[in-house]
């Protein structure tokens, strides 16, 4: 690990990316590219995916091709590697004729460190030419899942890409991508021909993300305090499921000074893309969506990850959050659940069209995701375990942070259970809630629900408490919505031993906001000295004017966690600039007097 190409790759690193150390395996990857190796590497998003093709491009003669399926983000790539002093460009649908001629040239003369292409474009018989003409270093093929079948992303063009490999067996080919199922990987190997590429699995857990899931009072006002304690000014994504809440959610978000912008599958695409691209290039928009935006983000400082509705799976969970933080920095995925989240869910698979297979495995799906929204244990660590990894305890998700109590729920789900049973299982929550807590609504006296004996048992606990105990009877299977009945809550056949006393039943108590330990914990655990506020503010205004003379996105020209430091540090010269993380030699030479100038100010 110490031999001379090593050594070089690691100057690099320093010099042209600005990074001191490489991230877990990225250095053995980097290593086996060089040396002309064939690789699959399958690391989680911000896993740092991208140097383990861009180091090797530097390090190897010619240049590198880089297969991407998405053309608005081949821009911004370019852009960032521009910045660094990399010779980089793009070849896709976005440029005219000549455009193409000259980018094609270059090829040809050497002229390019990495070209980044779309797969249709590659696949044209005068781009495999052009390609036979020049001198390659690699082939990289990007979100390497898209020639799955079976994913989300598929994308035919990418199945033709096997013909690089007959065309050019002596061009090394790393493919990556962040799907982690083993079907997948299998996939890759098998439809791109990799199979002697040596399989970079590495864990994919983001240590830097927090996990917290809060019980749903009123959610709005809930988000609204999160964005407000922990995220003030920061870039954010906010998911609902419908897009008349998304709507509704951005506008009030928007009203209460929050620079919210709707997004879903129903605006039109000038306005879905106007606001996609201003999250994408301005500092600190939030976006409220629904799940069809996600695909095509690629920015890094996304500080947190809100839903307010609860997503499928476990997986669709994991692949939003997973957007939060890609630059390595502290962030927050953030849930507000309750009943009707799990009524809700129950409903779409009871309604929906497919199969009874399908069914069953939506069912399985969802329970694995509410037994996380349910656990006293680490987030973390159930996460980590739906996908195949053992890990211990966080200390960084809600749980860890707050152990939440656990009481002996028995005696509260009888009571719930048999207000069920006695009003005949045709009531939802809120009237259940009002029998056991002996209110005397229109309702309860239209039905003489205050004659029956369970009427007013349950007045020791409180609405919210009895919200919690509803709720985790369903999430434990307990009682079930009746989507025919209008959501009635009905009793399942693993009530009974409870109803009879043969079952003990233990629940989460409601966490209350208490002080804000999690939040001290978080600063106590950054290793930077208290960074200076106004210094701050300042130079992003001057990144922000920057990125806007460039029309670049502001995290081109320095990520936060570059501005943090320089905030924190406050370097004095030239060297103790280039010192700090994501300054390379461009970037210092480029930028670095303003910087100073900004630090003495
Ligand atoms: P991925 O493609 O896997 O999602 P990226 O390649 O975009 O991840 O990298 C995620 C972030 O991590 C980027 O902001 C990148 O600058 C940063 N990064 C990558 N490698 C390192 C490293 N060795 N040291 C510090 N930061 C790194
Ligand atoms: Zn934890």
């Amino acid at each position: 690990m110490n031999s001379p190409a090593d050594a070089r790759a690691l100057q690099l690193l320093n010099s042209v990316f600005g990074h001191a150390v490489f991230r877990g395996a990225q250095a053995e990857i980097v290593g086996h590219v060089a040396g002309g190796g064939d690789a699959l590497v399958l690391m989680p998003t911000g896993g740092g995916k991208s140097l383990c093709y861009q180091l090797p491009a530097l390090l190897r003669e010619g240049t590198a091709l880089v297969v991407s399926p998405l053309i608005a983000l081949m821009q911004d790539q370019v852009a960032a590697l521009k910045q660094l002093g990399v010779r980089a460009a793009f070849l896709n649908s976005t440029l005219d004729g000549r455009e193409v001629n000259a980018c094609e040239r270059a090829l040809r003369n050497g002229d390019l460190d990495l070209l980044y292409v779309a797969p249709e474009r590659l696949m044209m018989p005068r781009m495999l030419e052009c390609l036979t003409e020049s001198r390659l270093a690699l082939f990289a093929i990007d979100e390497a899942h898209c020639v799955s079948q079976w994913g989300h992303d598929f994308r035919p063009e990418y199945l033709q890409l096997s013909v690089l490999h007959e065309r050019f067996p002596a061009v090394p080919r790393i493919a990556l991508t962040a799907t982690a199922d083993p079907q997948t990987r299998e996939e890759i190997v098998r439809r791109l021909a990799l199979d002697d590429a040596r399989v970079f699995i590495s864990s994919f857990d983001r240590p830097n993300i927090r996990y917290t899931i809060v019980d749903k009072q009123d959610a709005r006002a809930q988000l609204l305090r999160f964005i407000r304690e922990e995220h003030d000014g920061d870039a954010g994504i906010v998911y609902c499921l419908s897009r008349k809440k998304v709507d509704e959610t951005a506008a009030w978000l928007k009203s209460h000074g929050v620079r919210a912008l709707p997004y879903h599958a129903g605006m039109d695409t000038a306005a879905r893309a106007e606001n996609q691209n201003r999250f994408q290039r301005e500092d600190g928009i939030v976006v409220v969506a629904t799940i069809a935006f996600g695909m095509g983000i690629d920015k890094p400082d996304v500080r947190f990850v809100a839903h307010l509705d609860l997503p499928k799976s476990i997986e669709g969970y994991y692949q939003e959050t997973g957007r939060a933080g890609r630059d390595g920095a502290p962030a927050d995925a953030w849930m507000a659940y309750g009943l009707g989240d799990v009524v809700q869910q129950r409903r779409m698979i009871d309604q929906s069209e497919g199969s009874e297979d399908y069914r069953r495995v939506s069912v399985a799906k969802l329970d694995a995701l509410l037994g996380l929204c349910e656990t006293a244990g680490c987030r973390r660590v159930r996460l980590l375990d739906y996908f195949g990894e053992a890990s211990a305890a966080c200390g960084n998700c809600d749980t860890c942070l707050e152990a939440p109590q656990i009481w002996d729920a028995t005696e509260a789900a009888r009571k719930a259970l048999s207000a069920i049973y006695r009003t005949g299982q045709r009531f939802g929550a809120v009237h259940l809630i009002d029998v056991l807590r002996g209110r005397t609504t229109d309702r309860i006296t239209q039905w003489e629900h205050q004659r029956l004996n369970v009427f007013g048992l349950g007045a020791d606990l409180d609405e919210a408490a009895w919200r919690n105990v509803f709720r985790q009877l369903a999430a434990l299977g307990y009682v079930r919505p009746d989507h025919e009945a209008y959501g009635a809550l009905k009793l399942t056949e693993a009530s009974r031993a409870v109803l009879k006393g043969e079952q003990r039943v233990e629940m989460r108590q409601a966490v209350t906001r208490k002080g804000r330990a999690a939040k001290k914990s978080r600063a106590a655990a950054s290793d930077l000295p208290a960074a200076d506020g106004g210094l701050l503010e300042r130079l992003k205004a001057w990144r922000t004017a920057q990125a806007r003379e460039q029309g670049v996105p502001a995290y081109v020209i320095f990520h936060d966690r570059t501005l943090a430091e320089i905030a924190a540090v406050r370097p004095g010269d030239m060297d103790a600039l280039g010192g700090l993380s994501g300054i390379g030699a461009k970037k210092l030479e480029r930028y670095g007097p303003a910087l100073l100038e900004l630090v003495r100010a």
